[in-house]
This record gives structure tokens, sequence and C-alpha cells, in this order.
């Protein structure tokens, strides 16, 4: 027999912008169920040391600061549901969603919070060597790298953003890209091409992320030549990989309107998407900041928002009696 839980506001996704919600939520006496995936946390769980996330003077660790996050959500009311949603029919209200676990969700107001993976090569060497000096986030952890030579791999905005920025940290920035031309935008490429601190290395994959010592740390990189499969290799202590991210949003792509990049598009300055009682918050509908400090910024709005539309429902429905 399927399991009914009905909620006045259910949140997708336990990162920062699920659990943020969650917080505003609870407090504002919603009571919201936030299911929270296959990843309990977010991605900030992959991850270990964080240094930008305001109110720590001391380094703290992704996990733990999820696990914060959690507990404040549950200490003011929030329900977490341990569950993995594999379909959502957005036609009607209360809303629709159908979970691994055997539950279906009637909610009136839907919170999506289920954020964005980065892209990786696929390399053995390269999973080996996550938070050992290879990341796909500069602006998270390029701090590590001050005055060590780095890599960035990709020839899109996000590569050309992030070698631009590494030179905050370091003189010495070498950007890999497997064609012999930027699919960035000219005015990033000027600036890339102009700063004295970034050589590029063109029609260039990497074929292997090349480590050594105790801990382990990345040494290098062993490239191919794409037109050619000559081998070569060069000496980074830094990798980022810099060749997009992919939004959770394939529940979505039938319903709700999605960019070219299949973020879910919302009206400026909200969280409102397309469906009325639908809202989108963190890196499911942002592929700029892609912060945690960003994501539960647009966390707290997506509360705000669905609390003022269920207020304004919950009056109609009292106005009509
Ligand atoms: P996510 O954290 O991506 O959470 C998505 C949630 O949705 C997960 O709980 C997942 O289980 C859930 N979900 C997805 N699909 C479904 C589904 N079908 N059903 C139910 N639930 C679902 N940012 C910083 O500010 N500082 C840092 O130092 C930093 N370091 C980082 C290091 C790494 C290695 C990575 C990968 C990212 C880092 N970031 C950092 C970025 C930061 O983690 C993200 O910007 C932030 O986590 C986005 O939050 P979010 O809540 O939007 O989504
Ligand atoms: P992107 O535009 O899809 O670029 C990805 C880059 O990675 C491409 O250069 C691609 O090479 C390369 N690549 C992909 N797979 C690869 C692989 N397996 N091996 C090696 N290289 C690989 O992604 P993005 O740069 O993250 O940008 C995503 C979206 O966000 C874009 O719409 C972008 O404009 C936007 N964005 C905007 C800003 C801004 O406005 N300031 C900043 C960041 C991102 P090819 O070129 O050969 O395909």
């Amino acid at each position: 027999m399927t399991n009914i839980v009905s909620t006045r506001m259910l949140i997708l996704g336990s990162g920062p912008a699920g659990m943020t919600a969650a917080i505003y939520a609870a407090r504002a006496g919603i009571a919201p169920v936030v299911v929270q995936g296959i990843q309990p946390g977010g991605q900030l769980t992959t991850t270990t040391d964080v240094e930008n996330y305001p109110g720590f003077r001391d380094v703290i660790q992704g996990p733990w600061l999820m696990e914060e996050m959690q507990a404040q959500a549950e200490h003011v009311g929030a329900k977490m549901v341990w569950d993995h949603i594999s379909s959502v029919d957005l036609s009607r209200r209360p809303f629709v969603v159908k979970g691994d676990g055997g539950t279906d969700y009637h909610a009136d107001t839907m919170v999506i919070a289920t954020g964005a993976q980065a892209r990786w090569l696929g390399l053995p060497s390269e999973e080996h060597m996550k938070n050992r000096g290879v990341s796909a986030c500069a602006t998270c952890d390029g701090f590590f790298f001050r005055g060590k030579k780095v890599a960035v791999i990709g020839g899109g905005n996000t590569a050309v953003e992030e070698a631009i920025y590494m030179t905050n940290h370091s003189q010495d920035v070498t950007l890999i890209h497997r064609r012999d031309s930027l699919r960035a935008e000219k005015i990033l490429q000027d600036r890339l091409f102009a700063n004295p601190h970034i050589k590029v290395i063109w029609n260039a994959e990497v074929a292997q992320f090349l480590s050594g010592g105790e801990p382990e740390a990345l040494t290098g990189l062993e490239l191919r030549d794409t037109r050619t499969g000559a081998l070569s290799t060069i000496d980074v202590e830094g990798g980022f990989v810099a060749i997009g991210h992919k939004p959770a949003t394939e529940l979505f792509a039938s319903q709700l309107n999605l960019d070219e990049d299949g973020y879910i598009q919302v009206e400026v300055g909200t969280t409102r998407t397309n469906i009325p009682g639908v809202f989108a918050c963190g890196d499911v509908m942002d592929k700029v900041y892609r912060q945690a400090v960003t994501a539960a910024g647009t966390g707290c709005m997506a509360a705000l928002d669905a609390e003022k539309f269920l207020a304004e429902m919950e009056f109609e429905a009292l106005a009509a009696e």
C-alpha cells in the first residue's frame, strides 16, 4: 500500500539551499518536509575544508557544516525524510511527488533545491586525487594553492574565469583546452590572454593525474595531444576541472521552464518558477555563483516566497467559504 505524506511545503534536496529553506519555513510554523535525496547534506559533504562560509574564524569541515544545518532545521521543526524522488506531477495542486521508498508526497508548495553536479573527466586517477590536489571549484579551493603551480582544464567561461581567479593565488597558471580555440566569451578571453601569469596549452587533454609523496598529493598532469596522441607531462600541484556542471533537473524537464543549459528559470529577483507554488533555489537555478552561501541565500528567499504564496492561498480559501 502506498504511504501518503501530506505537507504544506515539500523541500527537495538537503544541501545548503534546502536546509536554509527548511529553517526559515519551520520557524514560520509551516512544518516543512525535506526529502534528502541520495546525497544527504549535498555537495559540501564531498569536501573537507570550508573557509568562506561566514561566521567561522577557523577552517570548518563541509560534512560538519551540513550536520549543523540539519540539526538546526530539525530543532526548529523541519522533518527530514531519507528518500529519493523519481517523479513529480506539477499539473495540479496539491503537487504529487513519488519517492523511491514507496511514499507519495502531496504538497501545497514545493521548493526545489536539487543542486548541480560538476562534470568530471572520468579518469580513475582523477577520482583518486579529489581532495588531494584535484578540485572542481577554484573559488572554493583556490586559496589552498597559494604560491603553487596550478592548471585549469576546460575552455568555457567557467574555466577562463577560474584561471583568472587563480592568479589571485598563483603566478603560474596553465589553462589546458582540448581544441585550438576557446568557447568562452570574447571579453573573458581578452582578459585571459592579457594576464601575464596565465599560459594556455592548446589541443591537449588530461591522460592522467600524477601523484606522489606522503601524504599523497598531486605532482603533475600527463597530457595527450588531441591531434597527434603524443604524451607529455607538466608539473602542477593543483588541477581544477572546469568542464561544466549538470543541474539535477531531469525530473522537471517537461514541466518547468529550463534554460539552454538545463537550469530552472526563475522570475528575476525571486525564486518563483513558471508554475505557481513551485520555487527553486541554490545551484539548480544558479549557474554563475554556485557557492554554499548563495545557495543558502536563495534557500531563504524560496521559503519566504513559498510562505507568502501559502498565506495568499489560504486567505483566498477562507474568503471563498
Ligand atoms: P547541493 O549541495 O548540490 O544539494 C543538492 C541536494 O539535492 C542533495 O541533498 C541531493 O541529495 C538532493 N537531490 C538531488 N536530486 C534529488 C532527487 N531526485 N530527490 C531528492 N533529493 C535530491 N561552496 C562554498 O561556498 N565553499 C566551499 O568551500 C565549497 N567547496 C566545494 C567543494 C566541492 C568538492 C564541491 C563539489 C562544491 C563546493 N562548494 C563550495 C559549492 C557548494 O557545495 C554548492 O554551491 C552548494 O552545495 C549548493 O547547494 P544546493 O543546496 O543548491 O545543492
Ligand atoms: P561550457 O560552456 O559547457 O564549457 C565546457 C568546456 O569544457 C568547453 O570548452 C568544453 O570543450 C570543455 N569540455 C567539456 N567536456 C570536456 C572533456 N571531457 N574534456 C576536456 N574538455 C571538456 O561550461 P561552463 O564553462 O561551465 O559554462 C556553463 C554555462 O554557464 C555557459 O552557459 C556559460 O556561459 C555560463 N557561465 C557564465 C559565466 C558568466 O557569465 N560570467 C560564468 C561561468 C559560466 P569544447 O569547447 O571543446 O566543447
